[in-house]
């Protein structure tokens, strides 16, 4: 950020202000007479005049312009004792001296210090000075600006705008896993290295790129690479920056973004999260934004304004596209979209590789274990994981990273910190029989993930945890899978009704339930895999006014919801006798891999599976081998 020493001497106007006051308050000489002289007992005017006819008043001091008195009197209510009283005065009052007078009492003035005086004066005046001064100031500042007179109030000069970074030092080859966002972008470097070779045939260059991708695939390292390799600025926003709370703002920063991009051309001008100001305009549930409009507004403009051929390539990120306003996908802006996806197997062991190289890795370690054990981790995930397994070799002390450290960083990431191991009780036996029946359900059932391992050592919010290798594609799942997840699920439930009986069981298994719940609705209501039909009753496309996630049910009628609301209960009570049979069928072998459990606190899926086959035929899965 920089700070000029204008910016410095504006904000430190209302500094000096206050600091002024502070001060005067605190050290602007007070009656200091008036409060050594201070007199405990207080009496009223009325009861003073009272006195002062029966002549018990000997001394007035009159303090405060005449607001205050302190006075000395004598008499017998006083019990003849000379005291000092401090009366209040109704306001100054002339004929009271004159009675004082008469009545030759000892009369003294002791008007306010001049000092104070003197101060009150400065006061008075300095503050209107420094106003009258900072309000010139501004006006002057804002008449010279680009902005015009709409700018007066320079709320957003005075932060930091932008980033600019001369050198990224990101160069095409950190960027892994995405290789088709990559090569699309390849050429928007030649774009920006030769620009003559697309212009002398008459090409107009792409003023803007739209990454849309979720967080942490690597669309900000992109953009930034994108800079490195073409060796351009880098100039950046967030668009959760454009929204402030003065309306005007977001639209200054945007032209000031725009004013220095130019002079720095060619570059790249990166807005973050462009959804946060570029929604669909005046849909607003509850009223538009202005402000967001505005600034919209600006970056259209801005777009507009200028021509293809002056080196600016504005690439903007956001990982929903669905809710842009159109105006903003128009040719012209950012008429090129990429996606920037999830990595894939290959992806996420090309992503690993390119962190590794930094990273003292165990000869051993196969990072394509690694890779198949992270199906759904984003690059920024891998990046995490790898730094973690680093941070905790080095905590073991241990020269190289090895699998041990990169499978519990994998289990941190995905399930928590781990926790201390519960002691050998009745709940501990309950969640080895619910864990176990998560597991025997998982392996015996055909369409199921194959199990990776089960183990006791808390994660996170769960007390045991059965570990699943997930299949690659997660994309298309059938119905048959569907299903055996969700006997999966139920498994652990089972097992505490069968081996402990309907009152012991426990709500631990809430999480499960909702999970089933949903999977069944799922099946039902979007997936058409019901005896209601292929029908799609519900959508999760959320309204992006109304939060996420939010269910859109108003499609069907309510006697169609009791419908679906009985197809749920069919599917999940259906799964729940098939669940029930397995555990009660294999009642034997749960028993002895509790045991091996409690004992171990871990079983690995190979040792799971080896015993399990030895009383029961384990159904042949996909395994991965390398
Ligand atoms: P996004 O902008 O999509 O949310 P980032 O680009 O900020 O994600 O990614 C955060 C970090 O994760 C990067 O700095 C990088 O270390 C790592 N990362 C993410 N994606 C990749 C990738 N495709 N290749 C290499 N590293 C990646
Ligand atoms: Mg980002
Ligand atoms: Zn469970």
């Amino acid at each position: 950020m920089k700070l000029s020493w204008k910016t410095l001497l504006l904000w430190s106007l209302p500094v000096v202000i206050i600091i002024f006051f502070l001060w005067q308050g605190f050290f602007a000489p007070s009656n200091n007479e008036l409060n050594t002289n201070i007199a405990n007992s207080r009496m009223t005017y009325g009861r003073f005049l009272e006195y002062l006819d029966m002549g018990w008043i000997k001394k007035v001091d009159i303090y405060e312009n005449g607001h205050t008195a302190i006075v000395e009197a004598v008499g017998p209510e006083l019990g003849n004792r000379l005291q000092k009283i401090r009366v209040e005065l109704p306001t100054k009052a002339p004929e009271l001296i004159i009675k004082l007078r008469k009545a030759h009492v000892d009369l003294d003035a002791h008007p306010t210090k001049n000092t104070s005086a003197v101060w009150n004066l400065i006061g008075n005046l300095l503050f209107p000075l420094l106003l009258i001064g900072g309000l010139a100031y501004l006006l002057r500042r804002s008449n010279n600006s680009p902005g015009g007179p709409g700018q007066a109030m320079s709320f957003g000069k005075s932060k930091a705008l932008f980033q600019m970074e001369a050198k990224t030092g990101v160069v095409f080859e950190d960027v892994a896993g995405i290789d088709e966002a990559k090569e699309e972008f390849e050429e928007v470097v030649t774009f920006l290295k030769q620009p003559e070779s697309f212009t002398a045939v008459g090409a107009k260059i792409p003023k803007g790129v739209l990454l849309i991708g979720p967080p942490g695939t690597g669309k900000t390292l992109l953009a930034k690479a994108i800079a490195g390799e073409a060796n351009v600025p880098f100039f950046s926003i967030s668009g959760s920056e454009f929204v402030e709370m003065f309306v005007g703002v977001g639209a200054s920063r945007v032209r000031d973004l725009f004013k220095k991009a130019k002079e720095n051309a060619p570059c790249i001008v990166f807005i973050d999260e462009i959804d946060a100001v570029g929604r669909q305009r005046g849909t607003g549930v509850g009223g538009g934004n202005d402000e967001r409009e505005q600034t919209l507004n600006q970056l259209l403009t801005e777009m507009d304004g200028f021509e293809g051929n002056t080196g600016i390539i504005v690439i903007a990120a956001t990982n929903r596209a669905d809710i842009l306003d159109s105006a903003l996908l128009r040719p012209g802006r950012f008429d090129r979209q990429v996606a920037v996806n999830v990595p894939d197997f290959k992806g996420r062991l090309d992503i690993l590789n390119v962190h590794a190289r930094n990273k003292k890795i165990d000869t051993n370690v196969s990072l394509a274990t690694v890779a198949r054990r992270t199906p759904g981790f984003s690059g920024a995930d891998l990046a995490n994981l790898l730094n973690e397994a680093a941070i905790l070799t080095a905590r073991k002390r241990k020269q190289n990273i090895t699998l041990n450290e990169i499978d519990s960083s994998i289990d941190r990431v995905v399930a928590g910190m781990e926790g201390t191991p519960l002691i050998d009780s009745k709940s501990k036996r309950l969640i080895a029989y619910h864990e176990i029946g998560h597991a025997i359900v998982g392996t015996l059932v055909k369409d199921h993930d194959p199990v990776q391992k089960v183990t006791l050592i808390p994660r996170g919010q769960a007390r045991g945890l059965t570990w699943f290798t997930p299949s690659e594609d997660q994309s298309l799942i059938s119905r048959s899978e569907i299903k055996a997840r969700i006997m999966g699920a139920l498994g652990g439930r089972a097992a505490e009704e069968i081996v402990f009986g309907d009152p012991e069981v426990t709500t631990g298994a809430s999480n499960d339930l909702q999970q089933i719940t949903s999977m069944a609705r799922q099946m039902v209501t979007r997936f058409g895999m019901s005896t209601i039909g292929p029908l799609s009753l519900e959508n999760e496309e959320s309204n992006p006014f109304l939060g996420k996630g939010m269910r859109s049910n108003s499609e069907y009628s309510d006697e169609v919801a009791i419908k679906i609301d009985k197809q749920i209960q069919e599917i999940v009570q259906e799964c729940h006798y098939n669940t029930l049979k397995i555990i009660k069928d294999n009642r034997v072998v749960i028993d002895r891999l509790v045991d091996l459990l409690i004992e171990k606190e871990t079983i690995d899926g190979d040792e799971f599976r080896e015993i399990i086959s030895e009383y029961t035929p384990v159904p042949e899965k996909y395994q991965h081998t390398f």
